[in-house]
């Protein structure tokens, strides 16, 4: 079957579905009069701003969904994934002969020794996990180049025209680094015990590589926020002295939330933009504030905020949503394993077929086989979107049962104007791309008497 043949073809189809639906949300962000469901909410020149900024972040998106396709069809089209990976092979063998003549020193018999007796010093026999690592790093590094002109884009040109960006050139350029090494010195060491794990395991690999990202997923719920989140912001603990904390606590008490510390981020040190969450297990959970948030929202819209991310607890979305992922990705992992050793699929992206003493490796054959699933990716997505908006329907709702339904309300309009989100989407936009309801729908959820 020609698999990369539809994989471009289907690739085309999503990019052009998608332009599509971005030209219809673009022309609604070109219309000058505000919606007859928030005339009495904002005025015009909150409305203005907001369309502006909509549409030149529009217009951004058309550039960058075009380059990142065009960047597809180059890598597929021009077959420089198995370039890349025969390549890598290369320079890992390269290197080992280049190390070892600096540490046996040249022409002696122990390099000799160790030329002959090791599978590295041959490009064609290096081990799989070492060309893996190899390659996924110079997959990475050259991702995170042809992205970087975006990011700056948007970062020093499309947020700072709208008063949002607050990132000075050395903060953005450290984070891109430390994004780096966080992938080399925590996504190497998992993706090389990944790749361990179905070498030794066998036919039912499918199985024991679940298992292990479940663990990583697990410990990664802890290991963020405390250890990852601190490289890129500074968390304070909010005074219990405060007038503020001891508001969340008399919430917490009310909705028996088991808090356990508030913590207020400065994440008014990259982007205006305004956010909360929590994090932790069991009994000790912690509630993050964005500074943004603190100083834009008065206390009382904090905390019907915050009833509104307590009401994520109460219904459970995080465990439900963690179970459908874990479904999701055994079920993905299960037909990979009917994929790994597939002739057809690696011939058909011009890899070559392996020689006796090896076989496909097993990373390609992942990435490949990705590919292929695109469209179940695309459906995923939706059915994500939709049980978010769903969630977030029932968080509002917990909120109001609280007796916060005004308060939030009050919020909901006051960061929507202060993040100057869209306040007119296309139905079929915001139906696709949307993790949150439309302010509006959120605003006539809340009315709502029941
Ligand atoms: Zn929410």
């Amino acid at each position: 079957m020609a698999y990369k043949s539809a994989v471009l073809g289907f690739s085309f189809l999503v990019y052009s579905f998608e332009t599509y639906i971005q030209y219809r949300q673009h022309k609604k962000l070109s219309e000058k009069h505000v919606p007859t469901a928030l005339s009495q909410i904002v005025t015009q020149e909150t409305f203005d701003k907001s369309q502006s900024y909509g549409r030149d972040r529009s217009l951004f998106l058309f550039v960058s969904s075009a380059y990142s396709q065009l960047q597809t069809a180059v890598i597929l089209g021009f077959d420089l994934l198995p370039a890349l990976w025969s390549s890598s092979a290369h320079v890992v063998s390269r290197v080992f002969v280049y190390v070892s003549r600096i540490r046996f020193g040249d022409n002696t018999p122990a390099l000799t020794t160790a030329l002959t007796s090791s599978p590295f010093a041959d490009p064609a026999a290096v081990p799989e996990i070492a060309t893996s690592l190899a390659f996924t790093g110079a997959f990475i590094i050259a991702n995170q180049i042809l992205s970087a002109p975006l990011s700056y884009y948007s970062t020093f040109v499309v947020e700072k025209r709208h008063g949002f960006n607050k990132s000075t050139f050395g903060t953005w350029i450290g984070d891109q680094v430390k994004t780096l090494l966080l992938a080399a010195g925590l996504g190497g060491p998992v993706l090389a015990a990944a790749l361990w794990i179905v070498q030794k395991s066998g036919r039912q690999f499918y199985f024991y590589l679940w298992g292990f990202l479940l663990l990583f997923q697990l410990s990664m719920m802890h290991i963020y926020p405390n250890f990852i989140q601190p490289l890129f912001n500074t968390l304070t603990p909010l005074s219990p002295t405060t007038s503020l904390h001891a508001k969340i606590r008399a919430l917490a008490e009310r909705a028996s939330f088991p808090m356990d510390k508030v913590f207020v981020v400065d994440g008014s040190r990259r982007s205006a933009h305004s956010n909360a969450y929590m994090y932790g297990f069991g009994n000790n959970k912690r509630i993050v504030l964005f500074d943004t948030l603190v100083e834009k929202a008065d206390e009382e819209e904090v905390i019907a905020v915050l009833a509104h991310e307590i009401g994520h607890w109460k219904r459970n979305h995080v465990p439900v949503l963690l179970t459908i992922q874990q479904i999701n990705m055994f079920l993905v992992f299960y037909t990979f394993s009917h994929f790994a050793h597939h002739p057809p699929l690696f011939a058909s992206f011009n890899f070559p077929a392996p020689t006796n003493s090896t076989s496909y490796p097993t990373l390609i054959a992942f990435l490949l086989f990705s590919f292929v699933l695109g469209p179940w990716d695309s459906v995923a997505g939706l059915l994500l979107n939709l049980l978010s908006r769903k969630n977030e329907f029932e968080a509002d709702a917990y909120a109001k049962s609280l007796r916060e339904g005004e308060q939030l309300r009050g919020a909901l309009v006051k960061l929507h104007i202060e993040n100057l989100g869209n306040l007119n989407p296309d139905k079929w936009y915001s139906t696709y791309h949307y993790s949150h309801p439309p302010l509006v729908e959120r605003l006539e959820a809340l009315d709502k008497t029941d």
